[in-house]
């Protein structure tokens, strides 16, 4: 399949090298980053999405992702499919189809989970909204860059998707974090602590599979200095995106709204940009009741 790929940062230049060594013809464009193996650079967005059946962004966010479809809708062909991997609002998400969709193209909303190692290792998980038609054709891309596509309704529907799952991530980790350094107040054992939990009613991914204790559990970033995994501003930029949905769609999210703010004040006052996510449990750590 003719496919261009636009925005081949750290998540779009595998997942692009995946494409071309599956046998794939890939062009790509970015303004800054190099192009991964097999890739065969273009001189601008429009120029690699001239000819593609299937049209494929992975960029920053909603703004960018909009100036970009400005760019490539009207040098597309007809029937193809404009599929944006990026995790961006809602509301740009639902614009940037109608807008494929006044042009006789086809669109898909599909953000991922699994980061920079799924995107490497080909297994990624992609939340699709969008038509039938249009998951039908770039299902064969997916499963040569994930492991599982959802089809999960109608354009916006992966976004949607996506926020709601990384706003439960991020209330859960900061109460796994919390509850540990309770624990260590009260002079529970961790591993103790983590033998129970992971087995009882406070279990979640972020203590089962994502343990924030150090050599408790199975091997995570706090194994490895707390080095990101998945970096503490883009659960920020997860929690940052929930909220936005959730006041146009009139929804009470207290706790999404509070893990919102304590993200924002680990990642710009308190030294947490850069770090993994759950390093919130040292800064719970070194805090008293206030
Ligand atoms: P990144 O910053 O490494 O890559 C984005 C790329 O887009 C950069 O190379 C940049 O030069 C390029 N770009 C910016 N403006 C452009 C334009 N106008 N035209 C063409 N290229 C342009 O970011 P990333 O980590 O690859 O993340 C990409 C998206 O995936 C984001 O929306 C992010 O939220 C999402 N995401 C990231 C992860 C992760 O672990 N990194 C996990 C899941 C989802």
């Amino acid at each position: 399949m003719q496919i261009a790929f636009i925005g081949l940062g750290n998540m779009g230049a595998p997942m692009a090298a995946n494409l071309a060594r599956a046998g794939h013809t890939v062009t790509g464009f970015d303004t800054a980053a190099p192009m991964p193996e097999g890739v065969t650079k273009a001189a601008t967005a429009a120029e690699a999405a001239k000819g593609a059946a299937v049209v494929i962004t992975m960029l920053p966010n909603g703004a960018i992702l909009r100036a970009v479809a400005d760019q490539v809708i009207p040098a597309m062909a007809a029937g193809a499919v404009l599929c944006d991997c990026s995790t961006v609002d809602v509301d740009s998400a639902r614009a940037v189809a109608d807008q494929a969709r006044a042009a006789g193209l086809d669109a898909l909303d599909a953000p991922v989970s699994g980061g920079v190692g799924g995107a490497t290792a080909g297994t990624l998980t992609f939340m699709v909204g969008g038509t039938d038609a249009a998951f039908a054709t770039v299902k064969p891309l997916f499963d040569v860059m994930g492991q599982k596509a959802v089809h999960c309704g109608a354009s916006g529907a992966g976004q949607s998707a996506k926020i709601c799952n990384n706003m439960i991530l991020g209330v859960t980790m900061i109460a796994t974090c919390e509850a540990f350094a309770l624990a260590d107040k009260l002079g529970l054992d961790r591993q103790k602590m983590f033998d129970v939990v992971s087995t009882s009613s406070g279990a979640s991914w972020s203590i089962n599979a994502y343990c924030p204790a150090p050599g408790v559990g199975p091997k995570s970033p706090a194994d490895n200095g707390y080095k990101p995994g998945f970096a503490a501003e883009l659960m920020l930029k997860d929690l940052r995106l929930s909220q936005q949905a959730a006041t146009a769609a009139d929804a009470d999210t207290p706790m999404g709204a509070l893990a919102e703010r304590l993200y924002e004040t680990f990642v710009e006052a308190e030294g947490g940009r850069g770090s993994d996510f759950s390093a919130m449990l040292p800064r719970f750590e070194t805090r008293h009741r206030t």
